[in-house]
């Protein structure tokens, strides 16, 4: 049984209508299957508006797709009740892109960190903190960053915070959408590294989704090129990112020589 798996997803978004009376829609995804293995990262890599967070919404039940189906430890996501639907979730955590807005500002790094931690299991104060500290230290941040608040923090701390709380219930999968594109490139090099290292100690899956060619290709294990709502191109060798042969994929692949760190 494979972790997650995607049978022909299909997804509209109706926009209203028009002055003509017609109504207007976008077919953000027009039929994707796909299957994610435990301890793997799926890249999924595609220019702006190609359907990618479209995707990771439909993963995490935050959009219903109008067609397919999404199994998620064998089990079909849209059709469970809240209750169990809930329990599924603690496994499957989210990054998106904006790290100021997923945190609440007036909430210490602590708390934030002990969010998920508090919603499922129910623990001792010294309890709780131990976990939170332990959590702290994998990402890298100090124990004393605990009792701050987060307008005291970088993007990329700030990015290592939701990691932190991403992690918290020991998760199957995460999904980080556009996760790193907002920092400096130096600080997208040291949190992909942080991400290769956790994945390798807690044996996580990513659906790793990104515009960016060259941070997927560091991270991944599979990719997948997406344009207009499709899976136009699949690549399973790292090595061999030349090997790409649709033209949105070459474009993409010319995007990579643009100057970027050498630690590449
Ligand atoms: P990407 O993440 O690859 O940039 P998205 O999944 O955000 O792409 O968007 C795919 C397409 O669906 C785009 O044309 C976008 O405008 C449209 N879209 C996304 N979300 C909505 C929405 N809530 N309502 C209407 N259209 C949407
Ligand atoms: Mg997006």
């Amino acid at each position: 049984m494979s972790l997650l798996e995607l049978k022909d997803i299909k997804k509209t978004y109706s926009l209203g209508n028009s002055i003509l009376g017609k109504r207007k829609s976008v077919e953000a995804i027009k039929g994707i299957s796909l299957t994610l293995e435990q301890g793997v990262c799926l890249g999924i890599v595609g220019e702006s508006g190609s359907g990618k967070s479209t995707l990771g919404k439909i993963i995490l039940g935050l959009e219903k797709p109008d067609q397919g189906e999404v199994l998620f430890q064998g089990k079909h996501l849209h059709s469970l009740k809240a209750k169990e639907l809930k329990e599924l979730r603690r496994n499957l955590q989210v990054v998106f892109q904006d790290c100021y807005s997923a945190v609440n500002p007036r909430l210490t790094i602590g708390e934030i960190i002990a969010e998920p931690i508090r919603n499922y299991e129910r623990l001792s104060p010294t309890e709780e903190r131990k976990q939170v500290e332990g959590l702290l230290e994998i990402v890298g941040l100090r124990l004393e960053d605990m009792h701050k608040y987060p307008s005291q923090f970088s993007g990329g701390q700030l990015q290592r915070i939701n990691i932190a709380r991403a992690i918290a219930l020991k998760p199957n999968l995460i999904i980080l959408d556009e996760a790193i594109s907002a920092l400096d490139a130096l600080v997208q090099v040291q949190i992909l590294n942080l991400l290769v290292q956790l994945k390798e100690d807690f044996q996580l899956s990513y659906l790793f989704i990104s515009h960016d060619l060259q941070a997927v290709n560091y991270i991944a294990d599979r990719i997948a090129v997406m344009y207009q709502g499709e899976v136009v191109e699949w690549l399973d060798d790292m090595e061999k990112l030349e090997q790409l042969k649709h033209p949105v994929s070459k474009k993409l692949i010319s995007s990579v020589l643009s100057p970027y760190p050498v630690f590449f």
